[in-house]
């Protein structure tokens, strides 16, 4: 029986884990549930699967929760939860760069993370490093496409890798001219074809920085080298990701888009379980079609590559300036293709440094919000005089 936390139970991660939890009552438990802005759905989830523990920044009276349920809160509850020693597995469904710190406490208390988020690796590579070769903990991705790839990888070496081809389902606007992109609005952004998800990422794979992150996070993850990864554009989002190897086989991982799969099989590692995901057949699906992304559409990829070459602080970067400019779109302050425009300012005017400790990834990430913030201003003041 595994014991599991979850970081972000009320987010779309989160939520289908308990899902996946629930389903398998002779091979899981849930042991705590962590979120910080959706109380009223956290303490539902309480009521509803009764972990031990829930934690949340944010104080509430306990006394709302039901009886027997101990209650952390105030700053560090998620990486209290995250570190404590009955969890086996602590499943990271946080969203954006928050997801790090408590990443940092779980593999400091040696456990298995399945993990969801990208931004963490992607900004705490070095850290995250250090902390799997101290502390014997380990990372199962959950990401689709990494999980993937992690399966994909099982069937031959490291030096028998030729390429890693990521998929992309290239979002809603993947066939659309450069030229049609400047007016789309949030809305439309937040419509995504194949996936359900949350509001950040799902942004995120209407510009493709989602898939940005992700050339960066299979890397890191991985330990391979920019020339090593490809996207592709599949827009059926059957084919999760695949590998490559030098003998010109290549390696797919197919299933119907559902997340509670990656998530399952990062809980049950090595071991395979039955599920409730429908299975895939293919004679019924639409034809898998898969196309080269144009790199003259979006810049984001081209971006994520260049700082991911670049290395040192450039990937933190890339993620900061992004989430600051995704919030800044969401809000109506800048339109869409200004989030490429706000990421590209804040790379070059960024002076580079090596990252270690937990507190200097904190303060380069806050420090290149603040430069994304300064062309945010400056597009949102443009923009105003426009109108
Ligand atoms: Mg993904």
């Amino acid at each position: 029986m595994k014991q599991i936390s979850v970081l972000g139970s009320t987010g779309s991660i989160g939520r289908q884990t308990l899902d996946v939890i629930a389903s398998h009552p002779e091979e899981m438990a849930l042991f705590g549930i962590a979120a910080n802005c959706h109380i009223e759905a956290l303490i539902a989830q309480a009521e509803a699967y009764r972990p031990r523990v829930v934690a949340c920044e944010t104080e509430f009276d306990a006394g709302l929760l039901p009886e027997g349920v101990t209650l952390l809160s105030g700053t560090g509850a998620a990486e209290q939860l995250a570190a404590m020693q009955e969890a086996d597995v602590v499943v990271n469904g946080i969203s954006g760069f928050a997801a790090l710190s408590p990443l940092v406490a779980s593999l400091k208390a040696g456990k298995r993370v399945a993990l969801a988020n990208k931004e963490s690796i992607v900004c705490g590579k070095r850290l995250i490093d250090r902390m799997l070769s101290d502390y014997k903990g380990e990372i199962l991705p959950v990401d689709s496409e990494q999980s993937a790839i992690f399966q994909c990888l099982q069937n031959g070496r490291k030096d028998e890798i030729d390429k890693l081809i990521l998929t992309a389902s290239g979002g809603p606007f993947w066939r659309k001219h450069r030229a049609d992109l400047e007016g789309i609005t949030p809305k439309q952004a937040l419509a995504h074809p194949t996936w359900n998800m949350g509001k950040k990422i799902t942004i995120d794979s209407a510009t493709l920085f989602n898939k940005g992150l992700e050339v960066i996070e299979a890397a890191y993850l991985f330990d391979l080298s920019a020339e090593k990864i490809e996207v592709v554009i599949h827009p059926q989002s059957i084919v999760h990701s695949m590998v490559s190897y030098i003998d010109g086989t290549t390696m797919a991982n197919m299933s119907k888009p559902d997340m509670r799969l990656p998530i399952q099989y990062a809980i049950t590692y090595p071991e395979r379980i039955q599920s409730s995901c429908t299975p895939l057949l293919l004679q019924q699906e639409h034809p898998l079609s898969f196309h080269q992304p144009d790199p003259g559409r979006f810049l984001s990829l081209k971006m994520a590559y260049d700082a991911l070459k670049a290395g040192l602080s450039y990937p933190l970067v890339y993620n900061g300036a992004n989430e600051a400019a995704v919030e800044a779109f969401c809000s109506g302050h800048i339109g869409f293709l200004d989030i490429e425009r706000v990421v590209n300012y804040t790379l070059n005017q960024h002076t580079p440094k090596a990252l270690d400790a937990l507190e200097e990834i904190i303060d380069a990430d806050r420090q290149a919000r603040a430069q994304a913030n300064q062309m945010i201003d400056r597009v949102t003041q443009e923009r105003r005089n426009r109108h």
